[in-house]
């Protein structure tokens, strides 16, 4: 075979201002990945990411010509996925589906465009699939046959198999960033959580089975990333004293200096001051803590294993230690007025200066979704980003709705802002952003 093209593509979130673009911008590490296996293969792999690209897909497609295209997305990007698979297969390129949401919705994907539906981590199946070689053996393939799809077993993936991601294209695009650091490396030391939370899908990847790095070979991997802004984007980064540990001892050793981003949880930061004190001293600037709610009732419904108290506790610590904390809360369908209020007057209570609100959503395919099946008022997937509300809220219109939450965003929003927080963005497009979606949805 001549052409050992293939395109490797991660669409852009969104098509309206409704996103983090300029924000949160996301190095595409699945895409790095599989770009060094193809390269071991001998094949001629290129990255296509929406976040930074500023030449259109189609015109990229048509400028490499390649013969296969990989595409891989979260839910809220299935529509762009199906579209970008549509544009290879008018030009004949084997078209493959691949990360999170087809984990879970494959079948979403049982399309007459689309040949493969990866719903493994394991990227070494896509060689095998390029070579027409033992593809019946490959974890989770889902094979178009022209009047059926064939499913083959879905195996966890052991992460120790991965290789080094090639970060070519990330060198090249610069503006990969989370908040203030920019540059900001993306790195994944683990698959899956081995927490239950109930709204979570995160638990459920790589077959429920969570799959851990060597922490040395994590600290290998930091020291030889030229970029000091670290992002951990494992489900949770804050699991394992001895990991951490031994990760601190290492990364002391090799005298790595860089900033760091994680996951954690409350319970465990709340019940580890000392380690999270020596995480400070190495260089831990931002913890992600999914607090979720400002009552035990909720918590306790969402199966969190964790209560107010360690929220509190967990806020307390890191601001007492200087880590940049970032809540992150979910106003449920049940909500009434004060509910929403209560987390405004929980972050401000507690002097949390970063605060994070997702819209309670069901993931599909889970028994969540069953549940709210018969209230969904979309099937959209692109409203599948937490910004958007996809069932009926129990005791206020979807309108109504929309407009507390905006106000809590909003109030969030005038408190960052006083603070400097988001000194580094853009305020009149974000604002102009949300005073648009406010006329748009309601209130
Ligand atoms: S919410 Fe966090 S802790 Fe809970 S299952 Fe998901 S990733 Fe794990």
């Amino acid at each position: 075979m001549d052409n050992r093209k293939i395109l490797l593509v991660h669409p852009e979130i969104s098509r309206t201002k409704y996103n983090f673009a300029g924000i949160i911008d996301n190095e595409p590490l699945e895409l790095e990945y599989i770009c060094t296996v193809l390269k071991d293969a001998g094949y001629e792999p290129f990255i296509w990411d929406g976040q930074v690209e500023e030449q259109p897909f189609v015109k990229r497609l048509a400028d490499i010509s390649p013969f296969a295209v990989y595409v891989c997305g979260r839910t809220r990007q299935e529509n762009f996925m199906k579209e970008y698979c549509r544009a290879a297969k008018d030009i004949g390129c084997i078209t493959m589906i691949g990360g999170l949401h087809a984990q879970h919705n494959h079948k979403r994907f049982y399309e007459s465009y689309i040949d493969f539906v990866f719903r493994s981590f394991d990227i070494f199946g896509i060689v095998n699939v390029l070579e027409n070689k033992a593809i019946d053996t490959v974890n989770g393939l889902c094979i178009n046959r022209g009047n059926r799809w064939i499913e083959n077993e879905a195996v966890p993936f052991d992460i120790k198999r991965l290789p080094r991601p090639d970060r070519s294209y990330f060198y090249a695009h610069p503006r990969y960033r989370y908040l203030e650091l920019q540059p900001c490396a993306h790195v994944r030391t683990a698959y899956c959580c081995p927490y239950k939370c109930k709204f979570c899908y995160r638990n459920r990847l790589n077959c429920g089975t969570y799959s851990a790095r060597d922490i040395a070979d994590v600290v290998d991997e930091i020291a030889s990333i030229e970029c000091d802004n670290i992002y951990f984007i494992d489900d949770d980064f804050l699991f394992g004293e001895k990991r951490l540990e031994e990760f601190i001892r290492l990364v002391k050793e090799r005298g790595i200096h860089k900033k760091y981003v994680c996951y954690g949880r409350a319970d465990f930061i709340s019940k580890h001051r000392d380690l999270m004190e020596r995480l400070k001293e190495i260089g831990f600037y931002y913890v992600l803590v999914g607090l979720e709610a400002a009552d035990d009732k909720h918590l306790y419904r969402y199966n969190k294993k964790s209560d107010l108290y360690a929220n509190s506790a967990a806020v307390e610590i890191l601001n007492d230690l200087g880590i940049n904390a970032m809540g992150m809360f979910i106003v449920d369908l049940d909500f009434k007025a004060r509910d929403f209020r209560d987390i405004s007057k929980w972050v401000r209570k507690h002097k949390l200066k970063h605060a994070a609100i997702s819209i309670f959503t069901p993931e599909m395919n889970s028994e969540l979704f069953e549940e709210y099946r018969s209230r969904l008022i979309t099937r959209d997937p692109s409203h599948w980003d937490y910004l958007h509300v996809v069932a009926k809220p129990s005791h206020m219109s979807v309108r109504r709705y929309y407009m507390h939450y905006h106000i809590l965003i909003g109030r969030l929003f005038l408190r960052a802002w006083r603070q400097g927080i988001y000194d580094f963005i853009d305020y009149k497009f974000f604002i102009g952003s949300i005073v648009k979606n406010m006329f748009r949805f309601g209130g």
